[in-house]
Parts: structure tokens; C-alpha cells; sequence
């Protein structure tokens, strides 16, 4: 057993209670401080009349075996559910209609989303050549080069709205979508690297997230760090923001704010899963250089908005996983998932259950201190788009002042220079959905990467 050594992870949301998980399994001392009164971090999942709403992340993608082992760890197979098959349909609305998004080249063909030209464009992809500025690249531009203005505006568009909030001409393509980064690199184009890059994969066992099954639980996604939290009891204090952390000989002294009281723990080792904007204060005595990168990370603010309706006041049909707004069509929000098609229990029976985003990088400016005039307009927007005739019946929202980190232009300098700064302090690792990816699959990948580098340091 290795406990003589005290690791310390900082925030319990997925990537600190999973790197956690994987320590405490191979028999390290951890302890985990959290700043909230509950585990979870972005995942908060409620009940209420009958609704489940997941405010953050309504699912996962499986994109890497080790999902499947920490449910098992965790003993939540019972638990563990896939999306429907409805769910795989997906919509973006293009001059106030849904278009189904071509899921095979025949629909594609056929679809009303892309003209002509911009079909014909994308048949030009193989041809296109590489760029000599790839580490500097927005989405858009790299899009547009490679596939057109149409294919950037009808599809990339709305889906980078779908998983970062967030807007392509600022976002990296290098930082924000490294595999697709790497089709170009690696293969010299996408559609190439799309046929090469699934035989790479099918050898390691990982999936692309186009073909990953989308999953949760049957009570939400916080089951699974609820299950975690369960695992070690005590040792996760919760009501605890770390403070600072300073070095003291070879070890390091953590300092906390428990309910208006300071108190102190120490460790050989420091996990920070913690936003970048709060983990630029917590290492301020170290190293100003840090402090400048890490708060120079961008987190927009966004709005979740979870609707209940009768299921016959709804005329759209209800087959799929929901809808993405493309920024031209100039709506109040960036799109709606159809909550109680994706998953079963989502609604009480004969009702439907939506679940809205509103904000993001696109339009920060949307909120002021009273946001039920931007409901409103959302709700009557929606209403239409779905042909509803009824009002809906339920209504809840959540404000995420600060929601998801942008992996914008030059992100780069921040993760090369993350790197530079563990390595000048051996015993400090940084990690949360700021470095590796967003997504709950990058992030539980990710907690694998940090146990291995604490796993390393105390050896
Ligand atoms: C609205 C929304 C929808 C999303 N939808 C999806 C989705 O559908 N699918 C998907 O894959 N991903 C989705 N995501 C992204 C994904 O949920 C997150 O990236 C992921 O859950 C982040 O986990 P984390 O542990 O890295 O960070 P967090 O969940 O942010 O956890 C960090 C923890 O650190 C704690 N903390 C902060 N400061 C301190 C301190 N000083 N001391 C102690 N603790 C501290 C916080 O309280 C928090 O609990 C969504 C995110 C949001 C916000």
C-alpha cells in the first residue's frame, strides 16, 4: 500500500473525484477538498414533479474504455444507461424550418440544409492542401479552407455552439478539436483521415465521438460522482475553498476556508482540478507567469432552461435528439435538446421535457440582472419553432456565470506553458476541464493522465 504519502485533489467535480477514484484504487492516501456543500461540479442533476433535469452535462460520449471500468469500480452497472435510438436524429434549423442533419451520403445528397455548390465543395476536401499556419488556426478558417463558407455556417457553426457555447472564429482548432487538427496533420485532410484515422482506433479500443455511445444514469449524471463520493466518504470536505497552497520544505501547506474558518492541511502532492480562474488565485505565491495564463482563460456565461409540455400541445414530431441554431439565424438561443426522447424517465407520462441553452460566447450580452424578459422571448421562440399550442407546465433555469473554458487562439502558449510550470515544481499537477478537453469522456480520459503523472512523482 502507498500510504505514507498525502495527495490532496482540489475540487470534486468529474476529473477530481475520477483521478481520485483511480488512486485511491491503487492504494495512495488521498484527500479531496471541495468548495461547494455537494460533489459534482458542472454536474448537478434535480428532481422535481416528476422531471429529472440535468443542468450541466446531460450526457457523455463513450469514448474511451476506462467509462466502462469506472462503472464497474463503482458498482453502477444497474445504473448505467444509453441514449435512445431517436436520440442519434439531429436537427439544425436553417430559415425557421428543422433540417435533419445527413447522417449517410444518400441523405446528404438529398438535404435542403447545403445547395448545390456547397455539396460540390465538399467534394473538394481530399484536394485541399495543408496550412502552413495550423497552430494559429480558428475553427472558421480552418473550415472554410478545407470545406466552405456553407458547410462552416449550416453545420460547424451550430455544433461548436452545441459543445463549447462557444464561437468558431475565436476558438483554436489545434486546442478546441486537436483530432480534427490531426486529420489534417497526420493524413493531409479530413475525409482521408476520417477512414485511416477509424482503423487506428479500432486497434486501441478508444472511439471517435461521431460513433461513441451516448450515455447517463437513470437517476442523472451525478449518480456517478455521487457514487464516488460515496467511495470515500471523509475524506472529500466539502464547504472548503482552498485558499493558497505554498511550499513548506518538501512538503506543501494547503490552506482553506471551511464555513468563514481558515484551517491547513498538508501533502506531498497537489491535484488542482479546479477552474483556471480560481486556480490562478490558489497558486498566486508561486509564480505570476501562471497566474497570467491561467486567468487569462475565457468562460462565458450561459443560461440552461428546462421546459415541461404536454405532449399533445407539441406539433413537431418527436424523433430525435434535438436541435442546433446556427448564429445566422439570429435567434435568443443556441439550441434545445429533447431531453425526455433522448433518455426514458426524463418526463412524467404523456409529457416531454426540453432542455434549452442560451448565451455562450456568441451573445454574453443577452443577460442583465432580470433575465425573464430573454425567458420569455426564448420560450415564445421555442413554442414556435415546435408548433406548440399549449403553455408549458414546467419551468426551471440555472445561470452558469461562468460555464465552459474556451479553448480560443494561442491556447497553445497557456498549455505549453501549464507544462513548464509542473515541471519547474515537481508536486504540483494542474488539471480540470481547462487542460485535455471539455467533455465528461475527455475529462475522465483525463484523470487518467493525472494519476499516472502523480503515480510517477511518488515513486
Ligand atoms: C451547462 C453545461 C452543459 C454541459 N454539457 C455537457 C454535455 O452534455 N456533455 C459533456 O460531455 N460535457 C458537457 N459539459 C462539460 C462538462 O460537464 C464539464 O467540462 C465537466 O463536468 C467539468 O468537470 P471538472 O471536474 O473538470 O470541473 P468542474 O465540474 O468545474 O469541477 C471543479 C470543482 O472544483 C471546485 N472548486 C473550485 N474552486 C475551488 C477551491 N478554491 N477549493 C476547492 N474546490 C474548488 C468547484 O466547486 C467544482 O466542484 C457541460 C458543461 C456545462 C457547464
Amino acid at each position: 500500500m502507498n500510504t505514507e504519502k498525502k495527495i490532496l485533489v482540489i475540487g470534486a467535480g468529474i476529473t477530481g473525484l475520477a483521478t481520485a477514484h483511480w488512486l485511491n484504487k491503487d492504494g495512495y492516501n488521498v484527500t479531496i477538498v471541495e468548495a461547494k456543500s455537494k460533489v459534482g461540479g458542472s454536474m448537478v442533476t434535480e428532481k422535481e414533479d416528476g422531471y429529472l433535469i440535468d443542468f450541466g452535462p446531460n450526457s457523455g460520449l463513450e469514448t474511451s474504455p476506462l467509462i466502462k471500468i469506472l462503472v464497474e469500480d463503482l458498482n453502477l452497472k444497474q445504473q448505467f444507461i444509453y441514449g435512445n435510438k431517436e436520440g442519434n436524429k439531429r436537427y439544425i434549423l436553417k430559415n425557421d424550418e428543422l433540417q435533419a442533419l445527413p447522417m449517410n451520403p444518400k441523405d446528404f445528397l438529398s438535404t435542403k440544409l447545403f445547395s448545390t455548390k456547397a455539396k460540390l465543395r465538399l467534394a473538394l476536401e481530399p484536394f485541399v492542401g495543408k496550412s502552413e499556419d495550423g497552430y494559429y488556426q480558428s475553427i472558421s478558417e480552418f473550415v472554410t479552407r478545407r470545406l466552405g463558407r456553407e458547410f462552416l455556417d449550416y453545420a460547424i457553426n451550430p455544433f461548436v455552439a452545441g459543445v463549447y457555447a462557444g464561437n468558431p472564429d475565436k476558438l483554436s482548432v489545434k486546442s478546441a478539436f486537436p483530432k480534427l487538427y490531426r486529420l489534417e496533420e497526420l493524413y493531409g485532410g479530413l475525409i482521408k483521415g476520417t477512414i485511416k484515422g477509424a482503423r487506428e482506433r479500432k486497434k486501441s479500443g478508444e472511439k471517435s465521438k461521431q460513433d461513441a455511445a451516448m450515455f447517463s444514469f437513470v437517476d442523472g449524471m451525478v449518480t456517478l460522482p455521487n457514487a464516488i463520493h460515496s467511495e470515500f466518504g471523509g475524506k472529500v470536505l466539502l464547504n472548503s475553498s482552498v485558499t493558497s497552497v505554498d511550499k513548506r520544505n518538501d512538503k506543501f501547506e494547503i490552506t482553506y476556508n471551511k464555513n468563514g474558518t481558515e484551517a491547513k492541511l498538508e501533502a506531498d502532492l497537489v491535484i488542482s482540478t479546479a477552474p483556471s480562474y480560481k486556480a490562478s488565485k490558489i497558486f498566486s505565491n508561486f509564480d505570476s507567469e501562471l497566474t497570467n495564463h491561467l486567468s487569462k482563460i475565457y468562460y462565458p456565461p450561459v443560461m440552461v432552461l428546462y421546459l415541461g409540455y404536454d405532449k399533445k400541445d407539441i406539433g413537431q414530431p418527436l424523433d430525435g435528439f434535438g436541435f442546433l441554431i446556427p448564429s445566422k439565424e439570429k435567434k435568443n438561443f443556441l439550441g434545445a435538446l429533447w431531453s425526455s426522447v433522448i433518455f426514458d424517465n426524463r418526463a412524467p407520462e404523456g409529457k416531454a421535457a426540453f432542455t434549452l441553452f442560451i448565451g455562450g460566447t456568441r451573445s454574453p450580452e443577452l443577460f442583465s440582472d432580470d433575465n425573464n424578459k430573454l425567458i420569455d422571448d426564448v420560450v415564445k421562440e421555442f413554442e414556435s419553432l415546435m408548433h406548440i399550442t399549449g403553455k408549458h407546465e414546467f419551468i426551471k433555469s440555472n445561470f452558469w456565470n461562468k460555464a465552459i473554458p474556451q479553448y480560443n487562439i494561442g491556447y497553445v502558449e497557456h498549455e505549453n506553458y501549464f507544462k513548464q510550470f509542473e515541471e519547474k515544481n515537481p508536486g504540483i499537477i494542474l488539471g480540470g476541464n481547462y487542460v485535455g478537453g471539455i467533455s465528461v469522456g475527455d475529462c475522465i480520459k483525463s484523470s487518467e493522465i493525472l494519476f499516472e503523472k502523480a503515480k510517477k512523482l511518488l515513486l
